[in-house]
This record gives C-alpha cells, structure tokens and sequence, in this order.
C-alpha cells in the first residue's frame, strides 16, 4: 500500500500560485435577481465591490475537466483514473456497500485497492479531498460593464421578441490570483492538475456561465511553485523550479 494514499500525517505538500487573466469577457452570476430597480437583473458576484472567482467554483471546474479527460486504468497498477460516480454510475468506493462485519482496517483495505485517483485527489463521500482551491482575488483594476441581453427560446433558439434583460460581466483583462494545496499527492495528480490549466489555455476549458456567448476564456500561468516535506519531524520547504510548463 502507498504510504500517501491516507494523510492522517502530512508527508508532502505541494502549493502551486495561479494567475487567471480572461481573454474574454466572464461571468459567474450571484443567482440573485436585483434588488433595485437600478441593478441589472443578472450581477456578477463580487467581494468587497470587486468580482472574483470562489474556490468552489473552481475545484468544480478542475474536477469535471479531470473527469472528461480520463478513462483508462493506470498501466503502471491498473488503478482507474476516474469511475463513474459523478456521472449517474457507481463510485468507485462507496460507504453504503460498506458491510456492518468490515473491521477500520478492512475498509482502508478496500479503499486503497478501489479507489479511483480522481476520488482521491478531490474526495467523495468516503475519502477526503486532498486538493484546496482558494477564492481567485482580483489583483488588478477588474472592472465589470452590464451588457443588454435578449432572451432565447431554448426550442427555436430563436430570440424571443421584447424579452431583453441585462447582465453584468467582468471585461476583458482583469487578473486574479489563486492557491492550489494538494497534500500527499499521487502520482498522477500534479499532471491532472496541470493539464486542466493547459486546457484552460487552449480555450476548451472555460470559467463561468454564457459560455455559448463565448464568455469565459482564460490565460493561465503557474507563477510559483513551493513542495513542502516533513520527514522524521523536519520540515523542508523548496521552491520548485521549472513548473510552469502550462
Ligand atoms: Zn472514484
């Protein structure tokens, strides 16, 4: 068994700082209508009057985009890389197949021989996640603009006549900053994480809502990279170099 595959002890930890800096225009709405009359219907949502991208989103994002770009099993131990538990199917493990008879050990047994690595870097409900995403922050002016919108018949795709509402995006430009923690990672979870940025930087992946409208384009840039060790009660902290290949 892999020593990192439980983290009840901290053996590594790898923290990557995220630049996003849209290339379109984005928008992640609050889901709120507006309470004056003077709001656009639709707003982007905000912190501190500035938008920003909440960590949630974002481990979302990363997950589905995981999810989508593996199917195999690992050729090296024949792990799955991902199962089908988010899809509708069965997770690869799951608690409620869990027998009254099976002892602690048993289950850690099971878990470590079933577990598929894309539940093991962002947790179900029988393992933790061992990735953390922060809230991406604005770190330049990040301004937003309202844009008149007119509703679409989902049938017809056909505008619907007089059926305008407006929407607030975040424009062009704006850059924000965020941190990845992942603890103990496995093998393959620094380069699933790495190729959802990749992705991000081809334009397949995209952040937020309108994507139809080709909103949610993002440059992406790993701009530091820091592995933390602890062995035998001594902390290392190294900054790695060569990292942001995305
Ligand atoms: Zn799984």
């Amino acid at each position: 068994m892999s020593s990192n595959l439980f983290f009840d002890r901290i053996k590594e930890m790898i923290k990557l700082k995220v630049r996003l800096t849209n290339v379109s225009a984005f928008r992640i709405g609050t889901g709120e209508p507006g309470v004056s009359p003077t709001e656009p219907d639709n707003m982007v949502i905000k912190y501190n009057g500035k938008p920003f991208i909440p960590g949630s989103s974002l481990k979302g994002i990363f997950r589905s985009t995981v999810e989508s770009l593996y199917r195999e099993k690992s050729p090296e131990n024949g792990r799955p890389f991902v199962c089908e538990g988010t899809s509708g199917g069965e997770f690869c493990v799951d608690p409620k197949n869990r027998k009254d008879s099976t002892t602690e050990e048993d289950w850690e047994k099971e878990v470590a021989q079933n577990a598929c690595y894309t539940c093991l870097l962002f947790g179900n409900s029988a393992i933790s996640s061992r990735i953390f995403f922060s809230d991406a922050m604005p770190v330049n002016e990040a301004k937003v603009s309202v844009r008149d919108g007119v509703m679409i018949r989902r049938d017809t795709e056909t505008a619907m006549e007089g059926r305008k509402y407006d929407y607030e995006v975040t424009n062009p430009g704006a850059a924000f900053e965020f941190e990845i923690e992942i603890i103990n990672p496995l093998k393959p979870h620094i380069e699933m994480v790495k190729n959802v940025l990749r992705l991000m930087n081809m334009g397949y992946v995209r952040i937020g809502g309108n994507k139809s409208r080709g909103l949610g384009r993002f440059k992406a840039e790993i701009i530091s990279a820091e592995r933390l060790t602890v062995e035998n009660g001594e902390v290392k902290l190294s900054k790695l170099e060569g990292w942001n290949d995305v």
